[in-house]
């Protein structure tokens, strides 16, 4: 099954239209794509209410396509760990990720919380921040064992070739599913998950995708 479960169109901050981003998904043979642009508290982010515009145009495209289209958000989580989403009534996938963290255990505090929430699906990107650093083993095992209870899924990102391997074989063995990104701003980038592919077949073999 080819999938492609985190991108973003022009209504926050990538290029193209809906309509573009499905095009090139059945373009490249794609079985689903997740449309999760950022959502409130995100320098270009929408509000519930333009994600769940998207999720009405989806349905409209959705007879003259053979890729299956679910609209979800990317929420933001908070220093606090909040996950900012007021509710997800109505879409398909939650994703949630951390953009700003300024040390490492600012980040592991907030996600550490953020998954425990009900209302998110994935952790995005994970250990992704401006800067960058190093998975720290400590809190990545709480984390894992937090995910696994909650079931939350995470996601193998393609564009930053996130998580570790090592982090990703503790996940398989919790239980933890997984999905597939590219976090794709542009068409042209739709599908580009060779990265996150490769690595799920080495780790998760053909089992463990995560689908809403
Ligand atoms: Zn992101
Ligand atoms: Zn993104």
């Amino acid at each position: 099954m080819k999938v492609d479960m985190h991108v973003h169109t022009s209504k926050s901050d990538g290029r193209d239209s809906l309509h573009s981003m499905v095009e090139a998904a059945e373009a490249r043979g794609l079985d689903l794509i997740a449309i999760t642009d950022h959502g409130p508290g995100h320098g270009s982010g929408i509000d519930e209410r333009q994600a769940l515009e998207t999720k009405k145009e989806a349905e409209l495209l959705q007879p003259n396509y053979h890729v299956r289209i679910l609209v979800g958000i990317e929420a933001e989580i908070l220093p606090t760990g909040e996950v900012l989403l007021d509710s997800r009534e109505g879409l398909d996938i939650v994703l949630a990720s951390y953009h700003g963290a300024s040390s490492v255990e600012a980040y592991y505090q907030a996600v550490l919380r953020a998954v425990t929430d009900p209302k998110v699906d994935v952790l995005a990107h994970h250990a992704w921040v401006i800067g960058g650093f190093e998975q720290a083993g400590e809190y990545d095992d709480v984390l894992i064992e937090r995910m696994a209870a909650h079931g939350v899924a995470i996601e193998i990102n393609s564009k930053h070739a996130l998580p570790s391997w090592d982090f990703l074989i503790k996940c398989r063995d919790a239980g933890v599913k997984y999905t597939i990104g590219s976090d794709a701003h542009r068409a042209a980038d739709v599908g580009s998950v060779a990265w996150a592919k490769n690595t799920a077949r080495h780790i998760y073999g053909d089992k463990g995708l995560f689908l809403p």
